[in-house]
């Protein structure tokens, strides 16, 4: 299966818009990820992060009752912001299905229904109009529509994910890592033997889409805050000979000409390690296809 994965947010932590990011854009992290051969309105998301209010008016666009699958990585604010504004929660017909782990102990349903309550925001869950199924998933694997999932945990404050989706009839994969620390700091709920774990579930991906939030030298500052350099990102892609790497979650204080340059480093990075492994920054309104 042919499939297109498409940007609505790339940024990290707040929405940043403005004319210092219009070429990355301003939205915190969400993707569609659609078989584009076909037209029946199933689509899967990842994370919904501002990006997803705009993805949704366009699903609302297309007409058809939307049938969707919502994996989120884990329930920081950037990740979950825009739900609340995601259209077609508020039409009959659609169905959503949104898939995350517990934090804490606390239920994920719980945790959305609180980011609804009247105290904060206008609508509550409970007026969705559309069909809504919250259910946990854990590390291992399980399936939405069209897609195999593969998911581990990375080292990030809270319980946080990395999915791996691969069409369930075959074709292209691709890893979705939005938050996590590579170098040394924080301490996280992981194995020893994380980061040969880690290597092995992202083996041979056709895309990596990885946390690039600082340079390396804004990381000894941020120690223990989920995140990791370009230069740490790129280290891991051709470690786990991925054959795309898409740096992600970009730093709010980083505009476009900042990211240019971290881009560049990054490639320089990968022929530095002999790697053809193709590096790109992630930017709002990026399709790819795979
Ligand atoms: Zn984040
Ligand atoms: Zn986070």
């Amino acid at each position: 299966m042919t499939y297109g994965v498409i940007f609505w947010g790339t940024r990290g932590s707040i929405p940043t818009p403005g004319p210092g990011t219009a070429r990355y854009g301003g939205n915190t992290p969400s993707i569609e990820v659609r078989d584009e051969a076909s037209n029946d309105g199933a689509v899967a998301i990842l994370d919904a992060g501002t990006g997803i209010r705009a993805l949704g008016n366009k699903l609302l666009g297309n007409g058809t009752p939307i049938s969707a699958d919502l994996l989120v990585t884990h329930t920081h604010w950037d990740h979950i912001q825009g739900l609340p504004f995601f259209g077609p929660f508020f039409e009959q017909g659609n169905a959503i299905r949104i898939w995350g782990a517990r934090q804490s102990g606390t239920d994920l349903e719980e945790i959305l229904r609180n980011q609804m309550s009247p105290v904060v925001f206008p609508v509550p869950l409970d007026g969705v109009a559309a069909d809504l199924v919250v259910s946990h998933v854990e590390a291992g694997a399980f399936e939405v529509s069209g897609f195999r999932i593969q998911a581990i945990q990375v080292r990030h404050p809270g319980t946080t994910l990395a999915y791996r989706l691969t069409p369930n009839g075959g074709g292209a994969s691709f890893a979705y890592v939005p938050d996590n620390e590579l170098g040394p700091g924080g301490d996280y709920d992981v194995p020893k033997s994380w980061r040969q774990d880690f290597v092995e579930f992202l083996q041979g991906v056709d895309l990596l889409i990885h946390d690039a939030m600082y340079m390396s030298d804004e990381l000894e500052r941020h120690r223990g805050w989920g995140h990791s350099s370009n230069v740490e990102a790129v280290e891991l892609a051709v470690e786990a000979g991925v054959k795309q790497l898409a740096l992600f979650h970009h730093r709010p204080e980083h505009d476009d000409d900042k990211v240019d340059a971290m881009l560049e480093q990054a490639r320089a990075t990968a022929k530095d390690c002999g790697s053809a492994v193709d590096v790109i920054a992630a930017r709002e309104g990026l399709e790819l296809t795979l």
